[in-house]
């Protein structure tokens, strides 16, 4: 028997975006363009980018993660990465504040509350009425985030949370928390997740953070004293909070990969640019070859890492575990960010490191991909677990 190679029965993967999502790509370009130019002002200004944040909520930018029925347009994960590598090429903080919201709350609010919590939140966070903000760290819970102290206690039909969360992103601009708290002693079933409201007396935001990079992005404590939280606002079970952390940090991680991408394309279109001034006296391409090589790298990484994280942003769209394929994806991606802007600086020169070039922001802001949402060393033990793991 002959085999044909060109035969339908051979399944080939398909490296092309559809039509749709190709449309919806250039639609995120525009609104980037004609609302993110003040990307370089967010950052010196330290300013929230609140009109670019309201134009995307406009937009549809808002809800690419929940169900029709709710008021979102149920794109899904790989949707949101493309979307998010375009918004973050140009800025990064109103990348972050666009993931958070998509990725860390609305997800985790679609697949683990009932109809009823669904029906009471959504209609304000798909339009963009009420940000979002994701409450897991604290003082001395960060990598190793089951060591979280905050506390709910059970008190007839509410619970009295007390506690402290910190680094928590859009914190001050934020409508609706999603808190995890100590609910039990056991160090994982003990932890429970809830969805707190900013009015509620109690919640305060506290200080503000200073930070290197990402600076438009609000990143504050969020203070939880005596917070009376109706029994209701329980997500999921009791002790179910752990999980439902790390199941939505998968989601959230395929975003910072896509910001990621995104900064890391913001340095190499830099280096393009600079090195397209550099010609001969024939007008021919004539920049250093050790720079032609740093471009190729970069450039060839940049396609290889969006593969990666589309692939896992597929997984999660098709319901499968992807959580070594979006570690994956994260851990290359913001290493990536890192040395492309590492690069944009070097062959830049002096123009690099001035401050009225994109290239030192783009630097300060890529640090941050390689930590939050799990930083690169915890990125490559879910990796590894995922391997030894049969
Ligand atoms: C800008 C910004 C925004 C943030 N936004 C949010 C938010 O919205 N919500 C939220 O809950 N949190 C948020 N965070 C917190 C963030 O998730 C934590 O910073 C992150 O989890 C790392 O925790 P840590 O900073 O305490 O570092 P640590 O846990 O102290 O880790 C420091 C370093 O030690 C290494 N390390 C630690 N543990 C291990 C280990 N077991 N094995 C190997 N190496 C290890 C890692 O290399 C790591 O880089 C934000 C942080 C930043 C910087």
């Amino acid at each position: 028997m002959t085999t044909n190679s060109t035969s339908a029965s051979v399944q080939v993967a398909d490296f092309e975006l559809s039509e749709e999502l190709q449309q919806f790509r250039q639609q995120v370009r525009e609104y980037a363009q004609q609302h993110l130019g003040g990307a370089a002002a967010y950052d010196a200004e330290v300013k929230f980018p609140r009109d670019a944040v309201a134009a995307a909520a406009k937009l549809g930018l808002l809800r690419t993660t929940v169900a029709k029925e709710h008021g979102g347009s149920a794109m899904g994960n790989l949707a949101s990465c493309v979307m998010l590598e375009e918004v973050n090429a140009v800025c990064a903080s109103t990348g972050v504040t666009i993931s958070v919201h998509n990725s860390l709350v609305n997800s985790l609010l679609g697949k683990w509350c009932s109809e009823e919590q669904k029906r009471r939140w959504f209609p304000k966070l798909t339009t963009g009425e009420w940000l979002g903000a994701y409450c897991l760290s604290e003082a001395f819970s960060g990598s190793d985030a089951a060591a979280l102290r905050c506390e709910a206690k059970k008190e007839g039909d509410h619970y009295v949370i007390n506690g402290a969360k910190l680094w928590i992103t859009t914190g001050s601009e934020a409508d609706l928390f999603v808190v995890f708290a100590r609910t039990g002693p056991d160090r994982v079933k003990g932890i429970s997740a809830f969805v707190v409201e900013r009015t509620w007396p109690g919640v305060g935001v506290g200080k503000k953070e200073r930070k290197l990079g990402l600076r438009g992005s609000p990143t504050t404590e969020i203070v939880l004293q005596n917070v009376k939280v109706p029994a209701d606002c329980l997500i999921g079970q009791e002790g179910e909070g752990f999980t439902i952390a790390l199941d939505t940090l998968d989601g959230g991680r395929l975003g910072i990969a896509s910001q990621s991408l995104g900064i890391a394309r913001a340095a190499i279109d830099l280096i393009k640019a600079h090195l397209a001034t550099q010609v001969d006296p024939k007008g021919r391409p004539n920049a250093s070859q050790p720079d032609q090589w740093t471009l190729a790298d970069l450039a060839s990484d940049l396609d290889a890492y969006r593969l990666l994280t589309w692939r896992a942003a597929v997984l999660r769209d098709r319901q499968v575990r992807c959580s070594a394929e979006a570690a994956m994806g994260k851990s290359c991606a913001s290493r990536l960010a890192n040395r492309a802007a590492r690069a944009a600086v070097s062959v830049l020169g002096l123009a690099g490191v001035s401050g009225r070039n994109a290239a030192e922001r783009v630097l300060r802001d890529a640090r941050i991909t390689e930590i939050y949402e799990g930083a690169t060393d915890i990125q490559r033990l879910v990796i590894a677990r995922g391997l030894l793991t049969p």
